[in-house]
């Protein structure tokens, strides 16, 4: 079905799960040739990483962590720059290599709380991989994204781990609002 309909909103397709899979396969190739012979911990910003991040990590074939972390700083279709605060951020990410795992950088705000609350922490090296961009939405430029699924208009997305209010995390595919 290429049009849905969540709560009062309508969403046509943007990015089937096959297209996803491909592209996520390949970031995951680039990671383990890029972290061979380290160790990274990977972190998952939830909730909307879930899905992208067992994705990706059933192809990582290096030694690695897994962890997450949760924050939330939007509401509706528009980002409110609230950001509240960070859950789940270990302390033993001291001289580790992180991989930050999102699923969709907007303006940037939200990583770049992430971040300043990671380096905290001292890690030996942050790199960020996203599922979706929208360069043109963003504000705070950030120097550590370093992987991108895909880049994406100015528009308001929902699936595969993305919500509309909440709804429509389980899609399969990526759809893009209609309005
Ligand atoms: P930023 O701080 O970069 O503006 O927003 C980042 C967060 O806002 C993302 O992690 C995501 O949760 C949410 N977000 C931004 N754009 C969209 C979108 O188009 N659809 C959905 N469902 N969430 C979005």
């Amino acid at each position: 079905m290429n049009t849905i309909q969540i709560a009062e909103k309508s969403f046509k397709i943007l990015l089937e799960n096959d297209n996803i899979e491909k592209r996520t396969r390949l970031i995951a190739i680039q990671i383990n040739v890029d972290y061979e012979k380290r160790c990274p911990v990977f972190i998952g910003v939830l909730n909307g990483s879930f899905l992208f991040m067992a994705d990706l990590l059933k192809e990582i074939d290096i030694p690695c962590e897994v962890g997450f972390i949760r924050v939330a700083s939007y509401q509706n279709t528009e980002s409110t720059g609230v950001i509240k605060e960070i859950l789940g951020l270990s302390d033993d990410i001291r001289g580790r290599d992180i991989i930050l795992v999102e699923d969709i950088v907007d303006t940037g705000f939200t990583l770049e709380h992430i971040l300043k609350e990671i380096y905290i922490k001292e890690p030996a090296s942050v790199k960020v991989c996203s599922l979706l961009l929208k360069p043109a939405a963003l504000k705070a430029p950030i120097d550590e994204l370093e992987y991108v699924g895909f880049e994406v208009a100015n528009e308001f997305v929902v699936g595969y781990g993305l919500d509309y209010n909440g709804l429509g995390r389980n899609l399969k595919d990526i759809y893009k609002a209609t309005d």
